[in-house]
């Protein structure tokens, strides 16, 4: 059976007519958008034109090395890395981080005889991104989990460089993040990275989120690869560089680092490979959008973009301050904010209800579980939101949402763990109350957690067992 290219689209359109809304400020993680229709429609042409174009060998698409130098350029600048800094443009913040970690893994082996098929390790405050695991789970290293302060949501410095020692030859890498996605701090990058540079360690900094909004977010203590002893970085092209999904970038200090992210081989009888990145065939059109997107923004461009998001953020942070009954998690830098419970003689917000109650006036924010720490510390359960630049035009729809929503829920006990509800999510799919649900899923040990996870979204896709699948 064939279908007409309008009945298709429609059906696609269809589709995403179901989709919470991609622009206007109201899902408040996921999406990045700029507010500015002619960003967006630059993109999409840039993207558009480089649909068919295949980044698999910039010898022959001499369009995609253009622009990718473009791009890796614009990010030495902007992070303030040097002649000897080089990177490649990435799929996404996964794929860098796990070529970060692929590169300090070789590194680490190169550096002493008998390392070739040792085992390495990672080390990273409990805050940093589940990239890093997921690279150490896909490249056979451990890692090593280091509490952060659980008043402030920061690494600690002395903690991360104390397990370096434990570990001792074994340590390949240690990150720190600017921010963190959970709480929205940077971690104590130079103090990190110097002690991980006197250790012979490499250091990333994972500016996946925040690297296209701190340069711009104000007087900062040094966070980029101005700092001594941080070897890379990354930073996502697809959140505040404000281009579709698909484009992050990853810096190397050092060209021999670089090159420990690439595969070569000629162990098959077709064309040579080179691959620098994960992928072989590799999508531009991302990658098109993202260098359009910076050359029309220009620092400039940046800076007022950034300059909507920090007023929309301060606007955020000062009215949750006067809100009885939850707290702001540390000292937000950036456009990220995570809301705790706090006791108040009003009686307590709690955050997975206050997500349900945002929900309820059309707002998506995300529920942050609360976590055991390797010490035995708890890290808060939170509700999180992302604030982008559109977000100064929605600010005061949003804040007097926050206030009615935190009112609605003040007092109320907070969501407890139902394990009945795996059973019936499988079955029926998730509520729209998400707090019964990510209570239980806090409750439950991870080892019931993850495999629930994982059946959970496979049922999603799956197109069922009779032939040709049902939809
Ligand atoms: C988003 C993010 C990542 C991973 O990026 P994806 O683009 O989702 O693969 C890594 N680190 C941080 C801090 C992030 O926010």
């Amino acid at each position: 059976m064939t279908r007409t290219p309008d009945d298709v689209l429609a059906e696609l359109l269809a589709l995403r007519a179901a989709d919470p809304p991609t622009h206007g400020g109201r899902v408040l993680s996921y999406v990045y958008d700029p507010g500015r229709a002619d960003l967006d429609r630059v993109a999409e042409q840039a993207a558009t034109a480089f649909l068919p174009v295949n980044g698999l060998d910039p010898t022959t698409f001499t369009s995609v090395a253009a622009i990718e130098r473009g791009l890796v350029g614009r990010a030495r600048k902007t992070f303030h890395g040097d002649g000897d800094v080089v990177g490649s443009v990435t799929s996404g913040g996964t794929e860098s981080c796990l070529l970060a970690v692929k590169v300090a893994r070789e590194t680490w082996r190169a550096a002493a005889p008998g390392r070739e098929h040792a085992r390495a390790a990672i080390v990273l405050p409990t805050t940093a991104h589940p990239a890093f695991h997921k690279a150490a789970a896909y490249l056979d290293l451990d890692v090593v989990a280091v509490p952060v302060d659980v008043d402030s949501g920061r690494a600690v410095a002395a903690r991360l460089l104390a397990a370096l020692d434990v570990l001792g030859e074994r340590a390949a890498l240690v990150v720190v993040s600017a921010p963190s996605y959970p709480f929205g701090v940077v971690d104590p990058v130079a103090e990190v990275a110097a002690g991980a540079s006197a250790r012979g360690v490499a250091c990333h900094v994972d500016a996946c989120i925040g690297g296209w909004v701190l340069p711009w977010w104000g007087d900062l203590e040094p966070w980029d690869l101005a700092v001594p002893g941080v070897t890379s970085l990354s930073a996502d092209l697809h959140k505040y560089g404000y281009a579709p999904k698909g484009a992050s970038v990853v810096l190397h200090r050092g060209r021999e680092r670089h090159r420990a992210q690439y595969f070569a081989t000629t162990a098959w009888p077709g064309y040579p490979v080179v691959n620098p990145t994960v992928l072989g065939s590799r999508a531009a059109g991302a990658m098109a959008a993202a260098w359009a997107v910076g050359e029309v923004l220009g620092d400039e461009g940046y800076a007022r973009l950034v300059g909507r998001t920090r007023e929309a953020t301060q606007r955020v942070l000062t009215t949750l301050r006067t809100v009885a009954g939850l707290r702001v998690v540390g000292e937000p830098t950036g456009p990220l904010v995570a809301i705790a419970t706090d006791d108040a003689p009003g009686g307590a917000v709690d955050p997975f209800r206050l997500v349900d109650a945002l929900r309820r006036r059309g707002w998506l924010a995300q529920c942050q579980p609360a976590m055991t720490q390797p010490d035995g510390t708890v890290l808060p359960r939170t509700a999180h939101l992302t604030l982008t630049a559109v977000s100064a035009d929605v600010v005061d729809q949003l804040t007097a949402d926050l206030v009615g929503a935190a009112d609605e829920v003040r007092g109320v006990a907070p969501a407890q763990p139902d394990p009945s509800l795996v059973a019936r999510v499988m079955t029926e799919g998730l509520p729209d109350e998400l707090a019964g649900v990510m209570a239980t899923l806090e409750a439950l040990p991870a080892d019931v957690v993850r495999p629930a996870l994982v059946q959970l979204l496979q049922v999603v896709i799956d197109p069922g067992t009779s032939e040709g699948g049902n939809r």
